[in-house]
């Protein structure tokens, strides 16, 4: 049953059986009969075992025992090894007793959406053989004061139980999306949400090292900031495990892990797709092998081949291709905003074109895809500039040729948005080093805007010099629908030497 539902019949009954009683109608039957659903309904829940809150099929799933181990996760080697450090004290309890070590009481997981955070979690579990109880921050948000704070008892109990019940000596309970429930106090209309959180940090207070079975916390959030400081001190979550995006290495890692059961051409280079696949999370990696066996079967073929996954890896940056028609002169707008970017990009970083392409793919109705660049983790001011020419270069080539822009850009300027907000946090822009709260909207607005015209205009100039490139490509992609990155090129080398 819907969570909202029930809640209105909580609320709904009580009050009908009040007004039957108040006209005059017996209601002791209607109460005898509920009392007995009642009681079949907890007796049911106890042989059951006690689930948290209402039991839905993701929870039962979730709290299954996990059969996974660290081995089957890839990359992540820094918080797999801090994670297993964390965790020999709760192996070695003893150990850590005698040198007056207090227990780890909780490890907070953070970093972005699909990285492993629940994986390293239910490896955790193996690993010290615990009983793995999980829970998301979400099951505990409830209209009625005191429901969140009931179920956070329960999840313990439920822990608590479920080890004594399997003879464990631990149990490791996963609470995703702690910020819904662990986000700041601020002293509103919040109380459910409060009486929530004390009675998860209550207890966490309760959690001793004496204990049989010994409790374990881990909790996993992408929006660290957000959290109660008092979740945070020390003696709380003592531990804080970032678990980043992986590089390329852990990407390969992750592709040869989500590879095993899968047939693989004896061609396909792995290395490749991870070197393609910049900036891609565990779960887009996955996603990845599947939408290539996916693409193989289509051509009814028996191994993935290295195309396969290449299209793959399109496919989870940009959606399927779709079967949007563009008019002609549409088309033609396309055509030239995708090619201000590729000349623009090629200019500032030679041979970094791989395609022009044409065809509608999810919310796109062209894009360019650019080749993988070596992993960097510090960028200068130059090149965050060069970067936001490039994503100014369809906009300034719609202006050269129609005089103005279109709504094409949109996601172009949002990308040329962030990246002037990385400047002004890194203090490479006019305000020097700044705090951005300390810094009004409108000081903003006027730099953002001074560095965006500036570029805009350097952007527009130097594709005007480079407007021959254009002329050349335009047809040939309109008829063609794609450019490779070496078509791209000869075109490229063949018009720069023709004076411009
Ligand atoms: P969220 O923050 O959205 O809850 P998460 O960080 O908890 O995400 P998981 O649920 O652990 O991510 O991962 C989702 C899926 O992505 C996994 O089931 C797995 O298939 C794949 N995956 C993610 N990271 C890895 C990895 N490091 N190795 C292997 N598979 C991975």
């Amino acid at each position: 049953m819907p969570k909202i539902l029930k809640e209105i019949l909580i609320g709904f009954v009580p009050v009908l059986l009040i007004f039957l009683a108040f006209i005059g109608v017996n209601i002791i039957p209607v109460l005898l009969a509920g009392g007995l659903m009642a009681g079949l309904l907890i007796f049911a829940k106890m042989r059951g075992g006690i689930a948290v809150g209402a039991s839905s099929d993701r929870k039962r799933k979730k709290g299954g025992p996990s059969m996974l181990t660290f081995d089957e996760i890839g990359g992540q080697d820094h918080p797999k090894e801090e994670l297993m450090e964390a965790l020999n004290f709760l192996i070695r309890h003893e150990e850590i007793q005698k040198y007056g070590i207090r227990p780890l009481k909780g490890i907070l997981l953070t970093g972005p959406p699909g990285t492993g955070k629940t994986l390293l979690a239910r490896a955790a579990s193996h690993y010290t053989d615990s009983v793995f109880v999980a829970a998301s921050g979400s099951e505990f948000v409830e209209m009625y004061v005191g429901v969140g704070a009931g179920r956070v008892r329960d999840l313990f109990r439920d822990a608590r139980t479920r080890a004594q019940k399997e003879n464990k000596q631990s149990a490791i309970i996963f609470i995703d999306e702690i910020d819904v429930i662990g986000g700041k106090r601020e002293g509103g209309q919040q109380r459910e949400y409060d009486q929530t959180l004390n009675q998860l940090l209550t207890e966490m207070d309760g959690i001793y090292n004496s204990d049989s079975p010994r409790i374990l916390l881990i909790a996993a959030t992408n929006r660290k900031e957000m959290l109660d400081s008092a979740l945070l001190r020390p003696g709380r979550f003592d531990r804080h495990i970032q678990v980043d995006l992986p590089e390329k290495k852990g990407r390969k890692h992750i592709l040869d892990i989500h590879a095993k059961n899968k047939p693989i051409h004896k061609d396909a280079n792995m290395d490749k797709i991870a070197e393609e696949s910049y900036g891609f999370s565990g779960a887009q990696l996955e996603s990845v092998m599947n939408e290539a066996a996916i693409y193989m079967m289509r051509e009814e073929k028996v191994e993935i081949e290295q195309r396969h996954m290449s299209m793959a890896i399109d496919k989870v940056m940009m959606g399927e291709k779709t079967d949007r028609e563009s008019t002609q002169e549409e088309k033609k707008r396309v055509a030239i905003h995708e090619l201000g970017h590729a000349i623009m990009a090629e200019i500032v970083r030679p041979e970094s074109v791989s395609q022009v392409a044409l065809t509608p793919r999810g919310q796109a109705l062209g894009y360019v895809r650019h080749n993988p660049q070596e992993e960097q983790y510090l960028y200068t001011k130059e090149f965050l500039e060069e970067q936001i020419m490039i994503a100014l270069g369809g906009a300034a080539s719609e202006e050269i040729y129609y005089g103005g822009r279109s709504t094409g850009s949109s996601n172009d300027f949002e990308q040329a948005l962030n990246i002037v907000q990385t400047m002004m946090k890194s203090g490479l822009t006019s305000l020097g080093i700044i705090n951005i709260d300390m810094v009004t909207t409108e000081e903003l607005m006027k730099v953002n805007n001074v560095i965006l015209e500036q570029l805009m205009t350097r952007t527009r100039i130097t594709l005007e010099q480079h407007r021959h490139i254009f002329d050349q490509s335009l047809e040939i992609l309109l008829t063609e629908e794609n450019l490779s990155g070496e078509q791209f090129r000869c075109l490229f080398r063949e018009t720069s030497r023709l004076p411009a």
